[in-house]
Formats: C-alpha cells, structure tokens, sequence
C-alpha cells in the first residue's frame, strides 16, 4: 500500500493536523510539532495531546504514517560546543513531543559544518548528538533527511546518511527520508524511469531500503546538481512527472509516509489523486 499526504498546517494547535489532512484525502501527513522557527516552545498540553490522538483515530490515519518534521535552527553536527548543545537540547525535547504524542518517527536535517569543520568530523557529531538523545527516549527512530547541499549542510551524499547510520549504535531506530527535490538537486538524476533505477539503486547499496522511512514528494525549481533548495509543484519543475509514476509503481516505496512538501497547498488534493491514480 502507497500512503500519501502532505506537510500540514497545525496552527491552532497539534490537533487540528489530523484534520486538515483528512480535508486533503491524504493517507499520511508531516507536521511540526512547535514554531519551527523558534528554539523554546509551550510544552503540549494533555487537552492538545490527547485531541490529537482522538482527531488522528477519527480520520483513520495511523501513527506510522505520520512524520513530524523538526526545528530548522536544530544543527546536531555543529562545530561549536554552545551551539551543539543547544541543538542537542532542542531536538531531545522535539523526540520527547513525539513521544507524547504517541508517533513514532522523527524526520530531520543532519546538520551542516558552518565551515569550521571537515564534513566527517561533523556527521560523527551528528551521529553522537542522535545516540545520545536515544539513549535518553523510547520508541522514536530519527529519519535522517537527505539534503539539496545548500551551503555546508550535510547529507547530501547518500555515503553522509550511509556515514551517520554507522556510527549510530541502536540501528533499529535511525532511518532516512528521501526527498525527490533535495536528491536531483544534490547531483542524482531522477528524471526518467532509466535514471529513477540507476539512483535507486546506488541508493540500495550505499544506504539499504530497509533504512527507508519515508519519502518526500517534490518537483524541483532547480535543475540537476544546483545544490539550491527550491521545490515545485509535481510536474511543473525540472523533474516532471516520471519520478512520481516511478515511485508510485515501486514496491520499495510502499507501507512508509510520502509527503508532499510542493509550494502551492491549494492543489495539494489533485496532487494526491494525482500520485494515487498512478
Ligand atoms: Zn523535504
Ligand atoms: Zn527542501
């Protein structure tokens, strides 16, 4: 089974996700859990918490299916003492809100290098930062995201997540996502089925399926390689619609949250039935 949906709005409150996903026909969601912009948050109330949990019953979504996006100030290999224990800090306490939230995943960035650091001695602090908030938390795998290599982020080469996976000691909780944009962008080319099979597959032997968590379902602004974060509309950036058909009628893709993160929500719902009738 293909699970479907998109990065919803929770304004208002952690509740109302569930709802404006149902509103989509979305089988699966992303979500944050507080402002992604801000470090300090209001812990979740028990009225939040616990209308979130009848609210995702209610719409018949599965805690599997759905996966919480982290802060984006959170850079867990940064070169700096101060900064990576804030970062530390920050992403233990967005774990703990999946925990009380009852969900099960936890999709985030690497980090970046800021350049005062080889990439490698960043990814072994990221994979630090990710043992030391496990060992601390129950039941919440970290899904590394693949990143468009903007800047010094890290992650961009499936070998960063393949690097990260390695150093992390509880491998039955650390996974990866996949972003279609932030993979063409970083240099692999996914614009025919031909090509889809050659990235997958490097993907399979460098990272394994069996990391994979969930998907994140862009076009691109971008064209191949740009290193530039920019996502589009299905079909209307530079990928087209190849990948998603790809994606749709791989079985390697089934049974894991898909999330469409395209920039105009309103076409969210054909989107969806878009993808669905593939
Ligand atoms: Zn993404
Ligand atoms: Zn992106």
């Amino acid at each position: 089974m293909k699970y479907v949906g998109a990065h919803v709005s929770a304004a208002g409150g952690v509740q109302n996700a569930p709802l404006n996903a149902q509103a989509i026909g979305a089988k699966a969601f992303a979500l944050f859990t507080k402002n992604q912009r801000q470090w300090r948050a209001k812990p979740l109330t028990t009225e939040a918490i616990d209308a979130f949990r009848s609210n995702l019953e209610a719409v018949k979504i599965d805690t599997r299916y759905v996966l919480p996006h982290d802060s984006y100030l959170i850079n867990l290999g940064h070169p700096e003492p101060e900064g990576l224990e804030k970062s530390r800090h920050a992403f233990l306490e967005e774990v703990q809100r999946c925990e009380q939230l009852g969900l099960s995943l936890l999709n985030f960035h690497p980090g970046a290098t800021l350049r005062k650091i080889s990439e490698t001695e960043s990814l072994r602090l990221v994979a630090d930062s990710i043992n030391w908030t496990l060992e601390q938390t129950h039941g919440v795998t970290a899904v590394i995201e693949n990143t468009a290599g903007q800047g010094s982020t890290l992650g961009y080469r499936f070998e960063h997540l393949a690097e990260i996976i390695d150093q992390v000691e509880d491998k039955s909780r650390v996974g990866v996502c996949l972003d279609t944009c932030h993979t063409f962008v970083a240099g692999y080319d996914l614009r025919t089925a031909e090509a889809c099979s050659n990235t997958f597959s490097q993907f399979e032997s460098i990272v394994g399926f069996n990391y994979l968590r969930g998907m994140h379902l862009n076009d691109s602004k971008p064209d191949l390689g740009a290193r530039v974060d920019r996502h589009h509309s299905l079909g209307q950036g530079k990928l087209g619609w190849e990948v998603f058909r790809y994606i749709m009628r791989d079985k390697r893709f089934n049974d894991i949250p898909m999330v469409l993160e395209t920039i105009d929500e309103t076409i969210w719902a054909e989107e969806i039935a878009a993808l669905y009738a593939f």
